[in-house]
């Protein structure tokens, strides 16, 4: 071989190590960047996912934080023996606040009517509460019973002592303004009443009667509290339109009467308006029902429950 030949032949041979270089590099560089490529690729999918599922986790936090607030931020009427009875009210009512949810079932909303009724507490005083979840006994007869004057009431009409007075001083006063406020139906017997609403029933049916009539043990009128009134003229049932009803609707509670079933109150008395039917509850409360627009149901469960914790 001439040595011009090993010379060229040299220079091929490095010539083919450069180039195979240059291809191994290229090849390198190639798959270095797909992998790349895909890789973000496969990043902003991911990303994506993540996103998608962020605000159903904010959701989720959201809602374990509601569940908790029951909890954290109960008023003070708040029964600790009440929270399976929330949380089963509140699941049936998602669209009620929770200081709602915690009234209602105080106010024993979650029951029936008349299903597992409660003996009525604070029993011979203003605060006692007697509806369709709570009851007096058959034997129970209120102390210190009197007859409301005749001025004031048909005959043998009778009220509890401070409920008489009350009531006498406010016929009093409304007949000063030359309106006749009268007694017609006030303390009535546990039998008075098995009789009343037997009646009722077999007339109207017990559904119908339910609506208008307590049971026995469940009419407030066992209490020796509660009055109903006319003015002697209209019919009971029309009390609404005398101006003797404009005239309590401004002056009952001064005397310490509430009217005990609003329009607007049905759901929590379970009795439908009654603009004669009214109430003694002593004039604090009274004032206080009036003010902030009550029923008395739901002050007894916010403020006199309240007053045994405190
Ligand atoms: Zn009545």
């Amino acid at each position: 071989m001439s040595t011009i030949k090993k010379k060229k032949l040299r220079i091929k041979k490095k010539n083919f190590i450069i180039l195979l270089f240059i291809l191994f590099l290229f090849i390198f560089l190639t798959t270095k960047t797909v992998k790349m490529i895909s890789h973000t690729i496969k990043n902003h999918k991911e990303n994506k996912v993540v996103e998608k599922q962020k605000p159903q986790k904010r959701i989720e936090e959201k809602k374990v934080e509601e569940k908790t607030t029951i909890e954290d931020n109960k008023p003070s009427y708040y029964k600790e023996e009440y929270k399976e009875r929330y949380e089963k009210y509140q699941n049936n009512h998602p669209e009620l606040s929770e200081e709602q949810i915690i009234k209602n079932v105080n106010m024993q909303l979650d029951k029936t009517h008349y299903e597992d009724p409660i003996p009525a507490q604070y029993l011979n005083t203003e605060k006692v509460l007697v509806n369709k979840y709570y009851y007096l006994g058959s034997d129970y007869v209120p102390d210190n019973l009197e007859t409301i004057s005749v001025q004031y009431a048909l005959s043998d009409m009778k009220l509890v002592h401070e409920a008489k007075e009350a009531f006498e001083t406010l016929a009093k006063s409304a007949k000063r303004q030359n309106l006749n406020i009268v007694a017609m139906s006030t303390y009535r017997s546990y039998k008075y009443q098995v009789n009343l609403w037997n009646k009722y029933a077999k007339q109207d049916g017990e559904e119908k009667a339910d609506t208008y009539s307590g049971r026995a043990g469940h009419s407030e009128h066992q209490t020796g509290l509660a009055v109903d009134v006319y003015n002697e003229k209209e019919t009971y049932t029309n009390f609404e339109k005398t101006k003797e009803f404009d005239w309590m609707q401004e002056h009952a509670h001064e005397y310490g009467f509430i009217l005990r079933f609003p329009k607007d109150k049905v759901a929590e008395t379970g009795y439908q308006y009654e603009s004669w039917h009214y109430r003694y509850v002593g004039i604090d409360a009274a004032t206080y029902i009036k003010e902030n627009n009550i029923s008395f149901e739901e002050y007894y469960a916010t403020v006199i429950e309240n007053e045994k914790n405190s």
